[in-house]
């Protein structure tokens, strides 16, 4: 984790929010690579899931709902944690978590000497087990007490209960009460899906772990509405889409990199289910931090659809042709965490690998979330006419990619420093490509490509760049296209 927070500073994918005043609590920004790797993982999800499927349309919801809103989908009421405070330095914490961390103790039986010791074992003098505060080691705890994670805020000019609402934890309800316009406006029949990217705020006590776990975040969430009352394959419908969507974000995350080894599928107890849901799957990554959950996918049944039907007294139902009566879609949920879905991704692409003896880092990120996916370097940027030809390349092809020019260093630097950020192709311009006017020798017209992760070099005519380029990031190989053109 420490090599990919460092990397990730050092080469503009985040920066710790507000820095300059010292930080704002687990709130990070995303720099010139970090943007663009995160708009690619957004752009490629809705490409697959929205343009792609004839079954499912998109929307933008906004983060200000009516607190009712809140009030239906139970988060006023339930989306709490049962806290506790030491009542000497006035600290918080979860009282399901206290137990997890390294607890201060000053021993009785060593003439009160200070201690620190391993989450969750007793003192190895006295024998005692932690009761007081974890972080001081004097105060007691309160008892725990429920705090809300919603972000208050208020609508308009006056602070008052009648104008509070809350930043959206979740961009599911958008959805929810958008269901009966969707359906309406588009002419939609059953099963169809409506996904949505979008910010939402939860004032985590304990988030950490980099971008794990944010107070601000981005999630890419589907609702997926199936007919309850029919069956597919023999099953009834929500189970038999809930498996489809399992199956397809699994392969989702594979299709884009992450290795088999690093993903597993997590079936949520009964005792841990949430109340309205029939069956909840995460998909976990294993994360520098351990297994952790990288996307949920839950089977909400009709629960959102009738609280929100009950509290606003509109009907949002379907109105079941085949069988002349109306019903309330049951859901399926798949929703993921843009934030950690991009951690996932830089881990698995991260290798530290050796190179003639050298040190290379190197991130193996999918062609299409490469945050740049071609750099142009010229060889010698003495020369007017191969520094002219290459940032002509550049501009050529930055009609279609996100491409750099870089002469700020000798060409094996340079490569290390696109090889460390995961852009996938160099095109180096040479003295070969120009020739050299003085001695009265014209260019062969040809560049070198090196690819990212074998590091083979091929000599590429300069008019075949934008084919082959169009080839490679449409899915072709190296390997398939390499063998066309003469190694370097
Ligand atoms: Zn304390
Ligand atoms: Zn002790």
């Amino acid at each position: 984790m420490d090599a990919l927070v460092s990397l990730s500073k050092r080469r503009g994918f985040i920066f710790q929010s507000s820095e300059i005043y010292g930080g704002a609590g687990s709130c990070w920004d995303y720099g010139p690579l970090g943007v663009e790797l995160k708009q690619n993982i957004k752009r490629v999800w809705w490409r697959d899931y929205v343009q792609r499927r004839p079954d499912m349309m998109g929307l933008d919801a906004s983060i200000l709902m009516h607190p009712t809103v809140w009030k239906a989908s139970g988060h006023v009421d339930n989306f709490t944690d049962p806290m506790v405070d030491c009542l000497e330095c006035r600290r918080r914490f979860r009282a399901d978590k206290v137990d997890e961390t390294p607890w201060v103790h000053y021993c009785p039986a060593t003439k009160g000497n200070k201690f620190t010791i391993s989450a969750g074992e007793p003192c190895s003098h006295c024998g005692v087990t932690r009761t007081l505060c974890p972080e001081c080691g004097k105060g007691e705890l309160t008892p725990p007490r429920q705090f809300n994670l919603m972000f208050k805020t208020f609508m308009g000019p006056v602070e008052e209960d009648a104008s509070l609402t809350y930043l959206r934890p979740e961009t599911a309800q958008g959805i929810f009460v958008n269901f009966d316009n969707v359906l309406q406006s588009m002419r939609r029949k059953l099963p169809f899906g409506i996904a949505q990217i979008g910010k939402a705020f939860r004032n985590e006590i304990t988030p950490g772990n980099f971008i794990f776990r944010t107070r601000e975040f981005e999630q890419m969430e589907i609702e997926f509405f199936v007919n309850p009352l029919e069956t597919v394959d023999g099953r009834p419908a929500d189970e038999y889409w809930h498996e489809r969507w399992i199956e397809d974000s699994m392969a989702w995350f594979r299709r884009y990199g992450l290795s088999e080894e690093n993903l597993r599928l997590r079936e949520h107890a009964a005792d841990e289910l949430a109340h309205y849901a029939k069956r909840t799957a995460d998909i976990e990554y294993h994360f520098p931090i351990g297994w952790s959950e990288l996307m949920g996918i839950a089977n909400r049944t009709d629960f959102d659809l009738k609280q929100h039907a009950k509290f606003s007294g509109k009907a949002l139902t379907y109105f079941d042709e085949e069988r002349k009566e109306h019903v309330v879609p049951y859901v399926i949920e798949p929703s993921a965490g843009v934030d950690r879905a991009l951690l996932a991704f830089l881990a698995d692409a991260y290798r530290e690998e050796e190179v003639r003896g050298e040190k290379r880092v190197v991130l193996r990120l999918h062609p299409e979330l490469a945050p740049l996916k071609v750099a142009v370097l010229p060889l010698l940027k003495k020369r007017e006419d191969i520094v002219r030809t290459a940032h002509a390349i550049r501009d050529e092809l930055s009609k279609d990619w996100t491409v750099v020019y870089d002469d700020t260093a000798a060409i094996g630097r340079l490569y290390r420093r696109q090889d460390e950020v995961g852009t996938p192709y160099c095109v180096t311009v040479d003295v070969q490509t120009v020739g050299d006017p003085a001695k009265g020798e014209i260019g062969d017209r040809k560049v070198t490509i090196r690819d990212r992760d074998s590091m083979e070099q091929i000599r590429v005519p300069l008019d075949q760049l934008g084919p082959l380029f169009r080839e490679l990031f449409g899915g072709a190989t190296w390997g398939g296209v390499a063998g066309r053109f003469g190694a370097n």
